[in-house]
C-alpha cells in the first residue's frame, strides 16, 4: 500500500479538504500513475453532497477526469511503459464478461461499471478519484493520451469529451449534417468543437443571447436562441441530431420539433423528461434517447481524434485549496468551461 495525499469530503456537508488515502501496489496488470491534472465534473459535486439517491460513501475523493504519467507497471503489463502520458475516466473496472463488456460498452456493464470513485473495486477496497497525487488502475481501463495535447486541457476529455463524442458517433454524424447542441457549458462546448471537427454544422442552442459570440468562437456554425419563437420555427424539422446537455428540467417539445423525420434527441444531462407531446414524436417517427460516456475503445478513439484535430477543453486551472470555491462558481455557471486541478499544488 502507498500512502497518498488527496482532497475529499468526510460527509455530505463537509467542505473538500486534505486527507490521506491508500493506493494498492501495482498487481500484475496494474499501472501506478502519478496524477498531473484532474478536471472537476458536475457529478463530483452531486456525489460529494450525496444528491444522487443516498449512494455516496465517505470519505470520498472525487475526480474522474484524470491525466498523469505511468510511474510503475506490473509484471504482466503489455500496453504501457513507465513515463507514458495516460488518462483515466469515469470507471476503473467492470465485470469483463457480460454482453455489454464483450462489446466494449463497459459503461453499460450489466453488473455495473466500477466507478473511479464512490465504488468498491474488485479487490474489495473503496475507489478514490483523481483529486489525489497517485492512482493504481488496471491497464485495460487506462487510456493513452496524445502527446501533442496540453495535458491540463485534455483532462476534461475523459468525461465531458467522451460524453459528447459517443452520441455523435453512435448516431453516425456525417460531414455536412446539422447537429444541435443544447446548453453551452462543460459538456456543450465540447459538443460544438467535436461536431465542427467531424465536418458537421453544429448549432448551439442556448437561452442566453450573450453566449452567442462564445459559441461561434468555439466553432458553432450558428446560434439558435430557444427563447426566439420565430427563429425556432424557421429551424423546424431541419436537424439530423440534437444533443441536450442541460441537466435541469426544461421543455423538450421545442427541440423535438427541430428534428427531421426519424432523427433523435439525445439526453446526456441527468434530466427527467416530462410533458413530452407524443404527437411530436409520432408524426415524424422521431426518437428521444439517452447516452452515457463511452467504452474504453471508443474513449481511446476519441482521444486519438482529439489529438489529430488538436481539440481540448477550454479550462481554468486551479490550486487544490480552491476546489470549494470552484464548486460554488460551478453552481453559478461561472466557469469557461471546466475547472482543472493542478495536482502539483497538492502538498
Ligand atoms: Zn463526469
Ligand atoms: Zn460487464
Amino acid at each position: 500500500m502507498t500512502h497518498t495525499l488527496a482532497y475529499g469530503v468526510q460527509n455530505a456537508t463537509a467542505p473538500v479538504a486534505p486527507l490521506r488515502i491508500e493506493r494498492r501496489e501495482p498487481l500484475a496488470h496494474d499501472l501506478a500513475i502519478d496524477i498531473l491534472y484532474c478536471g472537476i465534473c458536475h457529478s463530483d459535486i452531486h456525489q460529494a453532497r450525496n444528491e444522487w439517491g443516498g449512494k455516496s460513501r465517505y470519505p470520498m475523493v472525487p475526480g474522474h477526469e484524470i491525466i498523469g504519467r505511468v510511474s510503475k507497471a506490473g509484471a504482466g503489463v503489455t500496453q504501457f511503459r513507465v513515463g507514458d502520458l495516460v488518462g483515466v475516466g469515469c470507471f476503473v473496472d467492470s465485470c469483463r464478461h457480460c454482453a455489454a463488456c464483450a462489446e466494449g460498452l463497459e459503461q453499460y456493464c450489466e453488473s455495473g461499471m466500477i466507478g473511479t470513485y464512490n465504488a468498491i473495486d474488485p479487490h474489495g477496497a473503496p475507489t478514490f478519484g483523481g483529486y489525489s497525487q497517485r492512482i493504481t488502475v488496471d491497464e485495460n481501463y487506462v487510456l493513452r493520451v496524445p502527446d501533442n495535447l496540453d495535458p491540463a486541457a485534455a483532462a476534461p476529455l475523459l468525461c465531458a469529451g467522451i460524453t459528447l463524442y459517443s452520441p455523435l458517433r453512435h448516431w453516425n454524424v456525417q460531414r455536412g449534417q446539422k447537429v444541435g447542441i443544447v446548453g453551452l457549458g462543460g459538456l456543450g462546448h465540447m459538443g460544438v468543437k467535436l461536431a465542427a471537427a467531424m465536418g458537421a454544422a453544429g448549432v448551439m442552442s442556448t437561452t442566453s443571447a450573450h453566449k452567442a459570440q462564445d459559441a461561434q468562437q468555439l466553432g458553432a456554425a450558428a446560434v439558435l436562441l430557444s427563447t426566439d419563437a420565430a427563429a425556432m420555427a424557421k429551424h423546424a424539422s431541419s436537424f439530423d441530431l440534437i444533443i441536450d446537455t442541460v441537466p435541469v428540467p426544461h421543455d423538450l417539445n421545442a427541440y423535438i420539433a427541430l428534428l427531421k423525420r426519424d432523427k433523435t434527441l439525445v439526453l446526456v444531462g441527468p434530466l427527467d423528461p416530462v410533458g413530452v407531446h407524443g404527437a411530436n414524436l409520432i408524426m415524424q417517427r422521431r426518437h428521444i434517447a439517452g447516452s452515457l460516456i463511452g467504452g474504453i475503445a471508443q474513449t481511446q478513439e476519441m482521444l486519438d481524434f482529439c489529438g489529430k484535430h488538436n481539440i481540448v477543453s477550454d479550462i481554468e486551472i486551479i490550486q487544490a485549496n480552491a476546489i470549494n470555491a470552484a464548486y460554488e462558481r460551478m453552481l453559478n455557471s461561472d466557469v469557461k468551461y471546466r475547472f482543472v486541478i493542478d495536482i502539483a499544488s497538492m502538498r
